[in-house]
Formats: structure tokens, sequence, C-alpha cells
């Protein structure tokens, strides 16, 4: 989509949105993504995604979610990644999403669940090798995102060979990309930096996240390698009993960051809507965008 809002700083930025979802685990879960979906639909966005876990573990779920999301109408972008899968099994997911009328793909590594050994990566160790594989089976058919980690990548030994794996998915063909999330502006400002110095031309979208829960919150940054900053991190902890401060804390925070992002000139924001509406469209409603109720 293209929003227009009428905030000072960011009137004439044409501002693309895209919310992901998880896929449920209960029927419950699933009820309730529908209603999630229809009020974040009305919001007209560019797209939806769909988390998918890594070795296939959601695989069925995955498939079912994203074609409940579809119904929308709305286009909506899998997930998939390729670690500890073979050829076959991803040339078979992907057939039957273009069967289904996907045209959109997140392009993940994703993570060997633990107790895997090195040998367990299978035919395709890194998201690179998945995007070329998506290129030469599918051509231009599918529009690839890819992640990226202004924070860099757990694993990677440094900056420099973490922005050397992202151009080169970029050079396998990657359409665009999201990044981790990150309360750090100047961690994007950096990295986009270095991007453009490379020439890259692919937009770089901000994914974000809304602060709900505290100790969850932490326990995720921990695991995937976002910064959650002293400031930040010492005030979430002094309401972390209050879970209402923590809501209007949280919803102050991320607009603000999204307002410096959109001020700055990032393509879009990409929301981590962790199957919830409300975070999002306080988010959303700060930064001065049209939003549906
Ligand atoms: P890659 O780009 O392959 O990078 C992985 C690591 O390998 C990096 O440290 C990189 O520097 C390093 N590397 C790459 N190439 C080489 C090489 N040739 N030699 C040595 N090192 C190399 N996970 C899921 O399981 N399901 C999801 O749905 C999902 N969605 C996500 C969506 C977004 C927007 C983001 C940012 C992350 C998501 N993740 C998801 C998490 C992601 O799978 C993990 O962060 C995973 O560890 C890396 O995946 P990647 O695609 O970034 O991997």
């Amino acid at each position: 989509m293209s929003q227009h809002d009428d905030h000072d700083d960011i009137e004439e930025v044409d501002v693309n949105i895209s919310f992901e979802f998880f896929p449920p685990k209960t029927e419950a879960g699933f009820t309730k993504l529908a209603e999630v979906r229809d009020r974040l639909a009305a919001q007209a966005p560019d797209f939806f995604s769909v988390t998918y876990g890594a070795g296939g573990s959601t695989r069925e779920r995955t498939f079912q979610a994203v074609k409940m999301v579809r119904e929308s109408g709305i286009d909506t972008a899998p997930h998939l990644s390729c670690i500890g899968s073979d050829k076959a099994e991803i040339r078979d997911i992907l057939a039957g999403y273009k069967a289904d009328g996907v045209s959109r793909i997140v392009a993940l590594r994703g993570d060997l669940p633990s107790g895997m050994g090195p040998g367990g990566a299978g035919e395709f160790p890194f998201a690179r090798d998945l995007v070329e594989f998506i290129r030469k089976e599918h051509g231009d058919h599918f529009h690839i995102e890819v992640a990226a980690y202004p924070e860099v990548h757990p694993q990677a030994a440094s900056f420099e060979t973490d922005l050397a794996n992202f151009l080169a998915k970029v050079k396998a063909g990657a359409s665009s990309a999201i990044t981790q999330y990150f309360y750090n502006p100047d961690a994007y400002f950096h990295f986009m930096d270095r991007v453009m110095d490379e020439g890259v031309e692919i937009p770089v979208v901000p994914g974000i996240m809304p602060i709900t829960n505290v100790a969850n919150l932490v326990r995720f940054s921990e695991g995937c390698g976002a910064e959650i900053p002293r400031w930040l991190r010492k005030q979430l902890e002094a309401y972390q009993h209050d879970d209402e401060s923590v809501r209007l804390f949280g919803i102050e925070v991320v607009s603000g960051l999204c307002e410096t992002m959109l001020s700055a000139g990032a393509p879009g924001l990409h929301f981590y809507t962790m199957n919830q509406v409300e975070p999002t469209l306080a988010i959303l409603r700060n930064l001065g965008m049209p939003v549906v109720d």
C-alpha cells in the first residue's frame, strides 16, 4: 500500500506496511488469528507474512495459516526456512505455493534444532542457497524477502562477514529485506550506510517489535541477538509487574522508533505482530496513520 500520513516530518514518505503472524497451535488460536487478520487487513497493508518453524516443525500449520490469511485478499508471504531440508522437500513446498497463487516468499536459513550436529544442515546450509534455488527453479515468479541484521546475526564472526552474507543474498536474487528488530536506530543507519556504499538498491525494511511482555522480550532478544538498550531495559524492569505501564511505555518507545525510521527515509515498517492487533494499531495511530477501528 502507499499510506500517506499527515505527520509533519514524514508527510511525503510512501510507507509500505506489512504484518507478520505465526501459525497458531490450537483451534482457538486460529479463530483469534482470523480476527487479527481482518482488523489488520482493514489497514490495507502491502502484505502479510506467516512464519515457519525451522526444520519444517510447523509445516502443516504454516500452510493452514497461509491459506487462512490469504482469504483476506491481501498478498501473503509464507516464510520458508531451509536448514535441514533437501531439495525435493523445498521444491515440493514451492510448487504448492505457486499453484495456490502465492508470489512472495520470505527465504530464511532458520536454526537447527538443538542436538542436531553440523551434518544436519542438509542441502541448504545458508539462506543464500535457498534464494539461489528459488531463482533457478522459478525465475522471477517469487518476490523474495530475506533477513538483515543491523545488530549482527548472533552466529556471525563479525559485522563485516555478516554484511558480506547479506550482500551475497542480494546478489543471489533477493528482492527486498526485512531486518531483525532493534531498538537502537543507529544500528539500522550504520547498516544502511554500508549497504548503500555497496550499491545495494533493494528496500531494507525495519522489522518492528511492539513491546508487550517484558520477560518474553528479554528471553527472545537474548536468543536472536537483538539488543535491548540499558535505559529501555531498566525502565521496563521497573514496570514489569504493571502491565498497563509496560503497554503504554512500550507503545510510546516503539512509536518514537518508527517515527525516527520514517523521518530518515526507511522504505516501510514490518510489524512482528505476535498475532496481536492493539499494540500495532496504537503505534500506527501515533504515527498519524488513518487507522480503521
Ligand atoms: P543466513 O542469512 O543464512 O545467515 C545465517 C548465519 O550464517 C549468519 O551468521 C551469517 O553471517 C552466516 N553465514 C552466511 N553465509 C555464510 C557462509 N558462507 N559461511 C559462513 N557463515 C555464513 N526463523 C524461523 O525459523 N522461521 C521464521 O519464519 C523466521 N522468520 C524470520 C523473519 C525475519 C524478518 C528475520 C530477521 C528472522 C527470521 N527468522 C525465522 C530467524 C532466522 O531464521 C534466524 O535468524 C537464523 O539464525 C538465520 O537465518 P537467515 O536466513 O538470516 O540466515
